[in-house]
């Protein structure tokens, strides 16, 4: 198949025979365009700052093209934060926003100089008595459900994340008995943001709790932002967002920075999981193919009941059929239920599409498997970004020893 998809001049078939497979190819032309895109709907916020929610997709090449785009970026765990340091992004570029991490963790955090964003009260209280002139940064949950599924949403009122709005007036005790300087007002609830009414509402409670607070520099309205995953798929809507924000919000927030941390919607489409198929097998009601891969390398599918378009590369002018695609490990991985493919042949290519985000971060080496290896394309030209894992990375951190 030459043009597949139409805007990358690479053959993936080429990419395969190169690479082998599993393989996740991403295409940094589609990470930038998504960049722009944001920068564009938002424009005229004079201050107005991009970071890339890396867990996301935490390849440290990645984060370095979000680096050279001007982007800071969305932490979660101190692991995170030191990938980012080693990216040669500055402290200040980088946020760290954990949710139910140990004062240890956040220590190391302040130690690194990044900016932090504290979603409980008992660890603002410790923070503040030891570190009052370490500015930070409060993470507050509107209790409202935003959010795709129940999953992915962390903003309604019994989520682990973030300080309850109704908690405001703790908050400011706490805030007053310690001294502590608060220069940041966070919000995030949730992925796959498709009623902006909720995310406005959200964004309301955000800055009624930003007028508790005088040092302010940044109001952090996090992300969610959706990404279509088929034809009529819906996605949120950023244009409107952004005339939204230009009319209410950014006149309010003189002086202050806004600040947005999307991953899935810089990263998703950018990203393509390939795989082969091993096997055909008839059952007497199902036809399954099935792939060299499970869910220890893209999980989406089973975790989230999220749907990916796949298309047979090798056979993409086929009768189409129906397949359940299930992966190769022992456990039921299966991708989709009886799907119209065009007609797959063992040894066939298929591609997922939607595979930037959170599906190589979410990989692990269940059955022992190895992890895939992930390639960047850039103008036209590939370059890996990590190679294949081997025997000797699965046995590098065992201990044998001898029991008994
Ligand atoms: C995961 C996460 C994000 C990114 O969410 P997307 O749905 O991928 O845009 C942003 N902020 C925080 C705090 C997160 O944990």
């Amino acid at each position: 198949m030459k043009n597949y998809p139409k805007n990358i001049g690479i053959n993936f078939h080429d990419l395969t025979k190169r690479y082998g497979t599993p393989l996740y190819v991403y295409d940094a032309n589609k990470i930038e365009f998504q960049y722009k895109l944001i920068k564009k709907y938002f424009f005229y916020i004079e201050n107005f700052k991009i970071n890339y929610a890396c867990k996301a997709n935490t390849n440290i090449s990645i984060l370095n093209f979000f680096k050279k785009l001007g982007s800071g970026l969305d932490t979660v765990s101190i692991q995170e934060v030191e990938i980012g340091l080693k990216a040669g992004f500055k402290p200040k570029e980088i946020i760290y926003t954990p949710n139910g991490v140990s004062l240890s963790e956040i220590k190391k955090a302040i130690k690194a100089g990044v900016l932090i964003n504290i979603d409980n009260l008992s660890l603002l209280e410790q923070i503040g008595h030891e570190n009052p002139n370490y500015p930070i940064g409060i993470r507050i949950t509107p209790n409202i459900i935003g959010g795709g599924n129940k999953k992915i949403s962390v903003g309604h009122i019994n989520s682990k994340f973030g300080i309850s709005y109704y908690q405001l007036p703790n908050l400011k005790r706490i805030v007053e008995n310690t001294g502590i300087k608060v220069e940041g007002i966070h919000m995030h609830t949730g992925s796959d943001i498709i009623d902006l009414e909720v995310f406005l509402q959200g964004a309301y409670i955000l800055l009624n709790v930003a007028s508790s607070f005088n040092e302010l520099k940044y109001i952090d309205f996090g992300s969610g932002f959706k990404v279509p995953y088929h034809k009529n798929d819906t996605k949120t809507d950023l244009d409107m967002l952004g005339v939204f924000f230009k009319q209410k919000i950014s006149r309010v927030c003189k002086n202050i920075k806004i600040v947005f941390e999307p991953g899935k919607f810089l990263v998703s489409e950018s990203g393509y999981f390939i795989v082969k198929v091993n096997v055909i097998k008839h059952t007497t009601s199902t036809v399954f193919a099935c792939v060299d891969s499970g869910f220890n390398h893209f999980i989406r599918p089973m975790f989230y009941d999220s749907y990916h378009q796949i298309d047979n590369l090798s056979n993409p002018s086929g009768k189409l059929r129906s397949y359940t695609v299930v992966g190769y490990i022992c456990e039921s991985d299966t991708f989709c239920v009886n799907i119209k493919i065009n007609e797959i042949r063992e040894g066939d290519i298929l591609c997922f599409r939607n595979a930037g985000a959170y599906c190589f971060s979410m990989s692990s080496n269940y059955n022992s498997r190895y992890r895939p290896s992930e390639v960047i394309i850039y103008n036209n030209k590939s370059f890996l970004i990590r190679r294949r894992e081997k025997m000797q990375d699965l046995l590098k951190k065992m201990i044998e020893i001898d029991i008994g």
